[in-house]
């Protein structure tokens, strides 16, 4: 059970239960809300015979079989993109960019309206920022931070962000709704052409995409592209139809946030609650943070592993309600300044590409199972991919797969594997003490949660990480075998 299953039942706010719906703006709540909808793919009418990905220079026909009827008959004629985009975050917004930049033409569709909300932590760290720099995303609205405080049980470690070569020696908060318009408005200045409160879904021949069908009625749109770019985020519908689904049995989160006034809102360092407690007092496999916007509020929140045993009760709210509690007395919080809100952390996929497309961001399951955080690889992927349909349009997809897996997937796989060892919670708590235990030791947990590890880090963290993943590969099949009942 889990992820793309998971259309059952989350145990919510005063113990009501709610059926997830697909709204990572919304997020869950403690209203009861429908998830479970149809998950069959549109009927395409007509026989679709043009739109090749393996030929960027191909003159693409208009084939009349595929002219479409919409629901209010009107006839609609595929329009001819380089690449179109399913998804207006982060991974989107990037690809739209880089696109849009080098000349190429590029349609974006985002189902919510244009400077909607995203259920995060707001959090970014120093890849992220390097990343946007990239993208040359000006920061000033958003809040700097030095570094990480991080508190397992009474042991607290404070430590700023490591200089390195590769990535700025600082992070950000910076609330999704104003970064998410930040980077949606500079795809628009770039060329990029952005539709709001649109749905997409792919156009199917076979496993090849061809491009979106987008919207209904007299506004409905067929666009053919060269490249899809499924940038939808947590596993919904377009992944479904496209067989990228969560891998059942693999790990995922789930996390809920809100915003409280504090007195501390511009402190310079993220503070991450290892030790984090559910309900009933136990240790569970996640952390709650406290992410000071600079704005006046603090991006409070908490978030879990599907690995620890009775995950599927767990109450996110209640969980939320006893971290409050517990900072209280430090950040002095005034009263929570909207509902709390829960979402998704996916953190595997059955696939990220095919014929004429990619999946990028949470949509290709870019989280960090040891912090939940994936901006910064949403940023990072979107570019990718668009770069290599640059470089070569025809190899684009099965590249961008090679590449992913090679610059992200043994980071992202020790972290699954540890998943499942701190899912024990016998182990879960010596680990924390140790992750904590010195100064050495708590740099090498500083650039794990910093997302700083991959296959190009040097130096201890690196090794470590290596190492770890070589060993939790040996025992990683009694770990799962032995993984507590959820
Ligand atoms: C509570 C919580 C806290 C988090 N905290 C952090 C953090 O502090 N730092 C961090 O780095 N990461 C954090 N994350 C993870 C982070 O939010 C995601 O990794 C990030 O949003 C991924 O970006 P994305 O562009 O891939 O997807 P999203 O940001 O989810 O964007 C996907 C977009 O696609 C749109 N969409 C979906 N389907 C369709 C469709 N069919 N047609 C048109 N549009 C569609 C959605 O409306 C959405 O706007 C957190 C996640 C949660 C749940």
């Amino acid at each position: 059970m889990g992820w793309g299953g998971f259309r059952g039942v989350l145990l919510l706010s005063d113990g009501l239960t709610s059926t997830m719906k697909e709204d990572p703006g919304e997020g869950l709540g403690a209203e009861s809300t429908r998830f479970d909808k149809d998950f069959s793919p549109p009927r395409l009418q007509g026989r679709n015979t043009v739109g090749c990905a393996a030929d960027h220079t191909t003159n693409h026909r208009v084939d009349s079989a595929f002219l479409r009827e919409t629901g209010h008959g009107r006839r609609v004629n595929p329009e001819q993109y380089d690449i179109a985009v399913i998804g207006g975050g982060p991974a989107g917004t990037a690809a739209a960019i880089r696109a849009a930049r080098a000349g190429l033409r590029v349609i974006v569709f985002e189902k919510g309206k244009h400077g909607r909300d995203k259920v995060c932590g707001d959090g970014l760290t120093p890849r992220a920022i390097g990343a946007l720099n990239e993208l040359e995303i000006p920061l000033d609205d958003a809040h700097h931070i030095r570094g990480l405080r991080m508190i397992a049980g009474k042991r607290v470690r404070e430590l700023d962000w490591p200089t390195t070569d590769r990535f700025p020696n600082h992070g950000a908060v910076w609330p999704r709704r104003r970064l998410d318009t930040a980077l949606m408005d500079a795809a628009a200045a770039a060329g990029a052409e952005m539709v709001y409160e649109t749905t997409a879904l792919p156009i199917m021949d076979g496993d090849r995409v061809l491009g979106v069908e987008a919207g209904d009625g007299p506004t409905a749109r067929k666009i053919h592209a060269d490249l899809t770019i499924v940038a939808a985020g947590a596993v919904g519908k377009v992944a479904k139809m496209l067989g990228a689904d969560r891998v059942e049995g693999e790990t995922f989160g789930l996390a809920i946030r809100t915003y409280a006034e504090t007195p501390r809102h511009d402190d310079v360092h993220l503070e991450a609650l290892l030790s984090l407690k559910g309900e009933d007092g136990k240790a569970v496999p996640g952390y709650g943070w406290m992410f000071p916007a600079g704005d006046g509020t603090v991006n409070i929140g908490c978030g879990a592993l599907s690995t620890m045993k009775g995950f599927k009760k767990l109450n996110l709210n209640k969980m939320l309600e006893n971290y409050r509690n517990q900072v209280m007395p430090d950040w002095d919080l005034g009263p929570n300044l909207e509902r709390a809100r829960a979402w998704r952390l996916p953190m595997s996929t059955q696939k990220r590409h095919g014929p004429g497309w990619v999946a990028i961001g949470d949509a290709a399951g870019l989280v960090n199972p040891m912090n939940g955080e994936g901006i910064d690889y949403g940023l990072e992927s979107g570019m990718l991919a668009v770069d290599l349909f640059i470089e070569n349009p025809g190899t684009a997809p099965a590249r961008y797969d090679v590449m992913v897996g090679e610059q992200f997937d043994a980071f992202l796989r020790t972290g699954r594997r540890f998943s499942f060892l701190i899912g024990h919670p016998w182990i879960l708590k010596p680990g924390l003490a140790l992750s904590v235990s010195t100064e050495s030791i708590a740099k090498i947990t500083l650039a794990v949660m910093g997302n700083l590890v991959d296959n190009q880090t040097p130096g201890a963290a690196g090794k470590v990480m290596w190492l770890a993943d070589k060993g939790l590969g040996l025992v990683d099949p009694i770990l799962r075998k032995t993984r507590a009942a959820a």
